[in-house]
């Protein structure tokens, strides 16, 4: 069986490294955008030129028709997906007394029913080939809650509960399912954060600086490869000592 990869939200940041890992890996790898083609374009053209079969595909994941859509159209150029990352994410700093209805759908919808979605839509291959492995990331908020974060951490917290149900329920059909919690991972998404917050994060993370997207992609290897072969439902941090 080909060894067929999907990663969500792969055109910047943590997924474009783990997109690039899972080649390496011997995947073939189709990397989900949603608004970011030129970077997501520029990520697969870079990986072919290196050698590596991958593809590109816009699907905002909280849509589960276009997620449905996705999964049909990577088994038909790359074959069933085998493995499935789950890494596109949104983040939401508020107050909960100043949270929206759109900032609560757009974080739930992204954060929680993404990865509902696209586990739903491929896992009906997983089962019928009896193979499987789904990496879900989810953030250490999501284990110790964050101030200001409280929408972000729930999501996150729902992510981990998932991967530990999932792993129980899909276990018998030969499919494993794992979670990563990064800590502060230095990307886009900590754009919102000045640099003497930034400077703060890192004197505050025992090992003194900010992760890199390349320390996730390290993690996702681990579970990608057949030596994690018995390891399942489990959360796996990668923040530097920050969570503790
Ligand atoms: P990022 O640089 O902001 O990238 C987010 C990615 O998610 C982009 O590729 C984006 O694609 C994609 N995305 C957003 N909404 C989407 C949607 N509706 N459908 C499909 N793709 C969507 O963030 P990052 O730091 O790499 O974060 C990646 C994951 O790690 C997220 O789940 C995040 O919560 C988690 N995490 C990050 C940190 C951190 O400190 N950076 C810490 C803990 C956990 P487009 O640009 O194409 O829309």
């Amino acid at each position: 069986m080909t060894k067929t990869a999907l990663v969500t939200g792969a055109s910047r940041g943590i997924g474009s490294a783990i997109a690039e890992a899972l080649c390496e890996e011997g995947y073939l790898v189709c990397l989900n955008y949603e608004k970011s083609e030129d970077r997501a374009l520029e990520g697969c053209s870079r990986l072919m030129g290196r050698g590596y079969r991958t593809m590109t595909y816009r699907a905002d994941v909280s849509d589960p028709g276009q997620v449905k859509d996705m999964l049909l159209k990577v088994k038909e150029k790359l074959g069933p997906v085998s493995l499935l990352v789950n890494n596109a994410g949104v983040s939401c700093q508020a107050q909960i007394q100043d949270l929206t209805d759109e900032m609560i759908d757009r974080t739930i919808g992204v954060n929680l029913k993404g990865q509902i979605n696209t586990i739903r839509y491929a896992v009906p291959d997983m089962i019928s080939n009896k193979c499987g492995n789904i990496i879900n990331i989810a953030s250490i908020w999501g284990l110790r809650g964050a101030s200001c974060e409280s929408l972000y951490a729930a999501t996150k917290a729902g992510v981990i509960g998932l991967t530990r149900s999932l792993a129980m329920e899909l276990a018998p059909s030969g499919i494993r399912v794992n979670c990563i919690c990064p800590g502060v991972i230095d990307t886009d998404m900590m754009a919102e954060y000045d640099d003497v917050t930034k400077k703060q994060l890192a004197f505050d993370t025992p090992m003194g600086r900010l992760g890199t997207p390349e320390d996730v992609a390290e993690a996702v290897r681990y579970f990608a490869k057949e030596g994690s072969v018995f390891v399942t439902g489990q959360v796996l941090t990668v923040d530097g000592g920050f969570a503790g």
